[in-house]
């Protein structure tokens, strides 16, 4: 789960961490205020799940009430990277001398958390990335040990040649691990790390995502989340209890079981097709879950054909087999659907779908083949 920046902040702050101040506003009037309040002149960034806000006209200065305003109604409504913004982050403004950037995210090969830091941080740090990976430092972190001291000031030095600044960065390098720890994050992010034109160092951005399966652990955390910047597929996915993340391909996939849905991915990409999603309709299907999915799958006008894959072990075919019917029933595919069925119940199932004027195929290999093909 993504958390917004002001809400990032909040945790960063209950770190300890210096962090800029800001308000959230939701109308034009409200920014207008703060910046009133901030002595004229403020910052007015977009608050959606998203980087590069600042490329994308996200994040501007104003240097009046009425300018703050102007921004505030620009920024919001506006769409960046297909996210529309409802919110925009108030704060004063800072007077920078330095951006660096500072990460830290679960490595889930190494099994550790790995620090991540950049002396060249800001809006281009992507670039810095792909043509001077130099630039960038990396320290790995035994999670039994947590950061020492030490490491939290080498990573430091690599930011700044001052030993003052140095001491702050230190702080605030260690205290972004505990805010990794303790919230169960499996990435926090501050880009850009500012030092001011006065020698102070502080976050001026904030970028957390939380571990879903942290979140029944940690209600207050869990309470964050906002429908309102979710995709609609993912929040239906979510409501219905389907596994489902959105791709860039043509062949949408409907499987029961993570790793079956994993297998089905790979074999399309094996005939030259490309996946339009992973989605698993989890264990024991019932015919809702596959209404659900295949409306999920629907609505994304890529989709070109519809791959069913089920494994009937704990599922049965059968249960698959009427919710694909109630489904076909029930909505406007527009699009071809191939279907293996095979395991418990797969006779039944035949016999239901062939009742709908559907047909199973048994082999994984032909029915991922024939969807590639339909894809065109
Ligand atoms: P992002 O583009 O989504 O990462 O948004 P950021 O919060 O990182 O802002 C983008 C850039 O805007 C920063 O790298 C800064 O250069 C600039 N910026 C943001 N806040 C301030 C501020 O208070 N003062 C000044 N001078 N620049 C700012
Ligand atoms: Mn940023």
């Amino acid at each position: 789960m993504n958390l917004h920046e002001y809400q990032a902040k909040e945790l960063f702050r209950a770190a300890g961490m210096a962090v800029n101040p800001g308000e959230v506003a939701r109308d034009p009037g409200a920014a207008r205020a703060l910046a009133q309040s901030y002595g004229g002149s403020a910052v007015v960034k977009a608050q959606v799940h998203s980087g590069g806000r600042g490329k994308a006209g996200g994040v501007r200065l104003a240097h009046s009430p009425a300018e703050a305003e102007r921004h505030a109604g620009a920024i919001l409504g506006m769409t960046i990277n297909g996210l529309v913004v409802h919110e925009v982050l108030v704060s004063p403004i800072e007077s920078i001398e330095s951006e660096a950037y500072v990460g830290v995210l679960v490595d889930r090969e190494g099994q550790c958390p790995v620090f991540m830091v950049s002396a060249e941080g800001g809006v281009d740090i992507e670039e810095v990335a792909a043509t001077n990976p130099a630039a960038i430092h990396r320290l790995r972190v035994d999670p039994r040990y947590g950061l020492l001291a030490h490491q939290a000031y080498g990573l430091a030095t690599r930011l700044y040649s001052d030993s003052g600044l140095a001491r702050q960065g230190a702080r605030v390098i260690s205290q972004l691990y505990d805010v990794l720890v303790d919230n169960g994050a499996s990435m926090a992010e501050i880009n850009p790390l500012i030092s001011t034109t006065e020698g102070q160092v502080k976050a001026i951005d904030a970028k957390v995502s939380i571990d879903d399966n942290e979140l029944f652990r940690r209600p207050t955390i869990a309470a964050l989340r906002d429908p309102g910047s979710e995709s609609p597929a993912d929040l239906q996915a979510r409501e219905a209890g389907l596994s489902f993340v959105k791709l860039d391909g043509n062949v949408g996939c409907c499987v029961n079981g993570a790793g079956l849905a994993m297998a089905t991915m790979d074999l399309v990409k094996y005939y030259g097709g490309e996946p339009a999603n992973f989605l698993d309709i989890g264990g024991s299907s019932n015919p809702d879950k596959v209404v659900a999915a295949l409306e999920i799958i629907t609505s994304d006008p890529g989709v070109k054909v519809i791959l069913f894959n089920i494994f009937g072990g704990i599922t049965r075919c059968d249960d698959v087999a009427n919710g694909i019917v109630e489904a076909v029933r029930r909505i406007d595919m527009g699009v071809p659907l191939v279907i293996r069925l095979t395991g418990t119940n797969e006779e039944l199932a035949r016999e239901i779908l062939a009742g709908a004027g559907l047909a199973a195929v048994a082999s994984m290999d032909e029915v991922v083949e024939q969807a590639v093909r339909l894809a065109g």
